[in-house]
C-alpha cells in the first residue's frame, strides 16, 4: 500500500512537470513596442520608429521598463532609398516625440537608414532596415516592426 502510494505521488509529479513548460511557452520572444513600431537597435532609450497612416514618421522614446519617456538631446534623420529617388527627412520636436517634417516616398521595399544622434555633436549611429509595410500573419504588426522571431 506504502509502494503504490509512492508510485502515485511520482506519477503525478511527473505529470506536472511535463505539462509545465507547455503553459509557460511564448512565442514572442521579441519586444513588443507600445505603439507598433519598430524599436531601434542599441538606442538609448530605447526609441521607437512608427510610420503613421499620413506615411510622416515619429520617433517615440522609452525606458527599460517600456514606459514612454520624453526626447531630450536625441536627434534624428531619415534617408529613403526609394525606387524614385533618394528623400532625407528631418524631424522636429513635437511633445514627447520627434515628428518628421515630411513624408516617406510612395512605394515599399526600399532601404531605410536612420541616423540616430545622442546628443547634438554625438557620434551618429546609423541603423538599416528595409521598408515594407505588409501585414505580418503573426502578430499584426507592419513587417518592418514586426516582432516575431523569424
Ligand atoms: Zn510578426
Amino acid at each position: 500500500m506504502k509502494t503504490n502510494l509512492r508510485i502515485l505521488t511520482l506519477a503525478v509529479a511527473l505529470c506536472a512537470s511535463l505539462a509545465l513548460p507547455a503553459i509557460a511557452q511564448d512565442k514572442h520572444e521579441h519586444k513588443v513596442t507600445p505603439k507598433g513600431g519598430r524599436l531601434l537597435d542599441k538606442t538609448e532609450p530605447h526609441a521607437e520608429f512608427v510610420i503613421e497612416k499620413d506615411r510622416t514618421v515619429t520617433i517615440n522614446f522609452y525606458n527599460h521598463d517600456m514606459k514612454p519617456v520624453a526626447v531630450t538631446t536625441q536627434s534624428v534623420t531619415v534617408q529613403a532609398d526609394a525606387k524614385d529617388g533618394k528623400a532625407k527627412l528631418e524631424f522636429e520636436k513635437k511633445g514627447d516625440a520627434l515628428v518628421s517634417k515630411t513624408k516617406l516616398p510612395e512605394g515599399d521595399g526600399y532601404n531605410i537608414v536612420v541616423q540616430f544622434r545622442q546628443t547634438a555633436d554625438g557620434k551618429p549611429m546609423n541603423i538599416r532596415f528595409k521598408l515594407d509595410m505588409n501585414t505580418c500573419g503573426e502578430c499584426k504588426h507592419a513587417e518592418y516592426a514586426c516582432s516575431c522571431a523569424h
